[in-house]
Parts: structure tokens; sequence; C-alpha cells
């Protein structure tokens, strides 16, 4: 029946063990702090919108957001700048092309078509607002921790490994400064913005309580803070939805069909509005940079408890 939950916890424990000796793929390596990452990890973490706990594996390792950082700072941004002018940079279009794609930014109007793949969110780190650099992440690590409700802290290691080998993004980074949709000459500084964000630690139940946080319409499970506005709340899932998992968000809205963001970490979250968000993390991922263990989880849970949001209620 759809979303009874009443044995949620013995069901992430027996996908644990299903799932755990899976060993399909690899370490993100293009970023070499990452290819360090424990193989073994694996957490999976649901948290409703009512502050209710789930979990099994190892909930407690941390990991970088990477890209699960990506819709909490466009919408970061977006309460910062509004929306007329977040869509003058950003689109809000999925895009059939691989997360570090250079491509579309040579077609049509040379806007990023959605703040989920790296030149969007590179676009997206030049428009939060601060007096500085310092107080810029300050900012956002902020926002971060009304999410998760305590400290966070960024990963040195991770940030510098990034910095000396991002060139791909770099050169994203100096095309969208040629086309003017980044305005400012602080090409290195709104990238060091872009890799802090990306490297900020947190563990599974963390990525379930920002997923369960935007479920909730902006309300942290476990403080009640008003997060974000219910309307920015609106706009991330819908973002997630269309454009969260790159050149497979089609496929994952037929198998999953819950607002979803992935990071390369190994990190995927996703929002069942209204009632919770569930995350998982291994850092085995595929050549999209998904999680795979993760998908697996994902699509298993979908198919027991209908989470489609098309789901009707007596499937
Ligand atoms: N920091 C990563 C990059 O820019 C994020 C990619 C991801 O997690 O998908 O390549």
């Amino acid at each position: 029946m759809k979303n009874n939950f009443s044995d949620i916890q013995n069901t992430i424990e027996e996908l644990h063990c299903k799932y755990l000796p899976f060993k399909d793929g690899h370490t993100a390596d293009y970023i070499p702090e990452l290819a360090h990452a424990n193989t073994n990890h694996f957490g999976i973490a649901v948290v409703t919108t009512e502050g209710e706990v789930f979990k099994v594996g190892n909930c407690e390792a941390s990991f970088t957001l990477q890209s699960t950082s990506k819709p909490f700072v466009y919408g970061l941004a977006l309460e910062q700048n509004g929306q007329e002018k977040m869509l003058s940079k950003v689109g809000v279009e999925p895009t059939g092309d691989a997360f570090n794609s250079i491509i579309e930014l040579e077609k049509q109007s040379h806007r990023p078509y959605n703040p989920m793949i790296n030149s969007g969110a590179i676009a997206v780190s030049s428009l939060i607002q601060g007096t500085s650099f310092h107080d810029k992440i300050a900012t956002i690590i902020k926002a971060f921790e009304s999410y998760v409700g305590h400290a966070l802290v960024v990963d040195e290691n991770v940030f510098l490994s990034e910095k000396k080998t991002a060139h791909r993004n770099r050169a994203i980074a100096h095309l969208l400064r040629h086309f003017g949709i980044i305005e400012e000459d602080n090409i290195e500084e709104i990238l060091d913005l872009y890799f802090k964000q990306c490297s900020i630690l947190v563990n599974t139940i963390d990525l379930a309580t920002i997923a369960a946080t935007i479920a909730g319409g902006g309300v942290q499970p476990f403080t009640k803070n008003q997060v974000v506005h219910s309307n920015t709340a609106r706009d991330i899932l819908s973002l997630m939805f269309t454009c969260g998992m790159y050149d497979s968000t089609g496929e994952w809205a037929y198998t999953v069909g819950l607002p979803a963001k992935s990071g390369v970490s190994g990190g995927l979250l996703a929002a069942l509005p209204g009632k919770m968000g569930i995350a998982v993390y291994s850092p085995l991922i595929d050549e999209r940079g998904h999680s795979l263990r993760a998908v697996k989880v994902f699509q298993e849970l979908a198919k027991k408890y209908s989470l489609s949001v098309f789901s009707h209620e007596d499937n």
C-alpha cells in the first residue's frame, strides 16, 4: 500500500544486507582525495518531517556534500536575488548531457541549462551575496548548519584536491565569464566558493535531514525552524525532480519518481514531499556520478512503498 512505512526499519536493514556485497562502480578518482574513500562504507537513513529517524550501516561516516550541495546553495541564492535575476543567469531546463558538460554553454543564450550541473552551480556561486569571500562561505556553511541542526566544517584536503585538479570546472568558469553570465573577474574566488561548498562534511543522517527539511516545506524536522521559505523549498524540489540526476533524470523519474540529488562522493538524497527525507551513502559510483548501491536501494524502496510522487493512493 502507498506510503505505509510501519516496517521501514526492517526494510532498510534487509536492503543494507542485500547490497553490502555489491561492489560495482568506482570512487570519484578525478578528484584524487575522493579516490581514498572507504568502499565498504554504506549507510541508509530515513528522517521523517516529524523528526523520526531510521538508520542502518555507516550512517555516522562523514563524506563531502559535492553536488548534493547544489540545490540548497541555489535556494540560498534564490532567496538573496529573487527568481527574475536567477532565471536571467541560470535556466531550469534539464539537459541530456553529463554533469560537467561544457557543450551546452556554446548553444543558445550561453546561459547554463540548470543549477544542478556544474556550469549552473558555478554561475550560482557567483550570485551568492556577501561582503567578502569569508562572509560568503560563512553564509553557505550557516545555511547548511540550519538544515542539519549542528555545526559543520569543510574538508580542506578535498577542497585543495579539487582546486588543484579542476581544469574542466575552471574552463567552464572562464567561459561563463566570457559570455557575461559571471559578471566579475574574480573567477578563482568564485571557484573556491564552489569547491568549498562541495567540500562541506556531512554524514548520511545529515543528508536525510536536509532532504526531510525540504520535504517539510523548509521546516527542519528537529529544531522546527523554518530554514528556507516554503516557496524556495518548492522550487528546490522542482529542480531536483527535473534536473537532479543529470543525464539519467528521466530514468530516475520513471523508476523512483522522487525529487533527488546525487553527488560524486557517493551521497544521494531524495525527498518524499510532506513525509520524509531519505539518504544513502556509498562511494562506489557509476560513470554518471551516482552511487550504485544508492540507486539500487532507492529503486527497491520506490517499488515497495510506491514512493513515486505520481503513485495513486490505491497502489
Ligand atoms: N565537485 C564536483 C565537481 O565539480 C561535483 C560533481 C558531482 O558531485 O556530481 O566535479
